[in-house]
């Protein structure tokens, strides 16, 4: 491996373990204090981290917006472990902080439709509370659509219904086969080769291949899939 390659690795899980300890991200001038780098270098890196998409940074800034599923702003996300507050980007996100920790979170949310209050409990794999019991979570784009734009993708359209009809009631529902509709389990599991080794130095995303796979073994087949 090459050094740079190591570097980039090690700042990708220095600015995680910032964020899960801190709850907000590291700036750009403490990467240049932890690890002896110039701005440019630190820039150059964050930008590998981005196209590599493990980050989203705020565009044309040095400042870090979203390292996934850490939210560096207020959003109606909201996820509570280890005694911690964080805001995730989105309802999938929500749901991947357990898949992340394997420790148990709680997630409170609003329905997109209405504002209702939502609340998840996640405990050993599973969630042990959804409330409203119908609670869903959409994917109003397609998979092939959600990096065109992630902050807009995430911000916009990975979100909670209350039910089902709050789902066809809203403005973001788009035709069945545009679309996903999980339960808080669903993306749980779906979530897993995603987000379980996030906090480990040498992660990296599943490739193509492997998250075809995945979809596959968990019956997620139809064209919404094809990535
Ligand atoms: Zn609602």
């Amino acid at each position: 491996m090459q050094t740079n390659d190591l570097l980039i690795q090690r700042v990708r899980l220095y600015i995680f373990e910032h964020f899960l300890k801190h709850a907000q991200p590291p700036v750009c001038e403490q990467l240049m204090n932890e690890f002896s780098i110039s701005r440019d270098e630190a820039m150059e890196i964050l930008r590998e981290l981005e196209s590599a998409r493990h980050i989203a940074l705020v565009q044309g800034t040095a400042r870090i917006l979203m390292a996934f599923p850490f939210s560096a702003i207020a959003t109606p996300f909201r996820v509570t472990a280890r005694g911690q507050a964080y805001f995730a980007n989105c309802a999938w996100d929500a749901v991947a902080f357990h898949a992340m920790l394997r420790d148990d979170v709680r997630v409170d949310s609003f329905c997109h439709h209405c504002g209702t209050p939502i609340t998840i409990e996640l405990r050993d794999g599973r969630a042990t509370r959804v409330e409203p019991a119908e609670t869903l979570v959409y994917l109003a784009l397609r998979p092939t659509q959600w990096w065109e734009n992630i902050v807009t993708t995430c911000s916009n359209t990975m979100v909670f219904f209350a039910s089902p009809q709050h789902r066809d009631a809203s403005d973001l529902c788009a035709p069945t086969d545009q679309a996903a509709s999980l339960t808080p389990d669903q993306v749980h599991a779906l979530s897993g080769p995603i987000y379980s080794r996030k906090l480990e130095l040498d992660y990296a995303r599943p490739t193509r291949e492997k998250l075809l796979d995945h979809f596959a073994a968990m019956g997620l087949t139809g064209d919404y899939w094809k990535i």
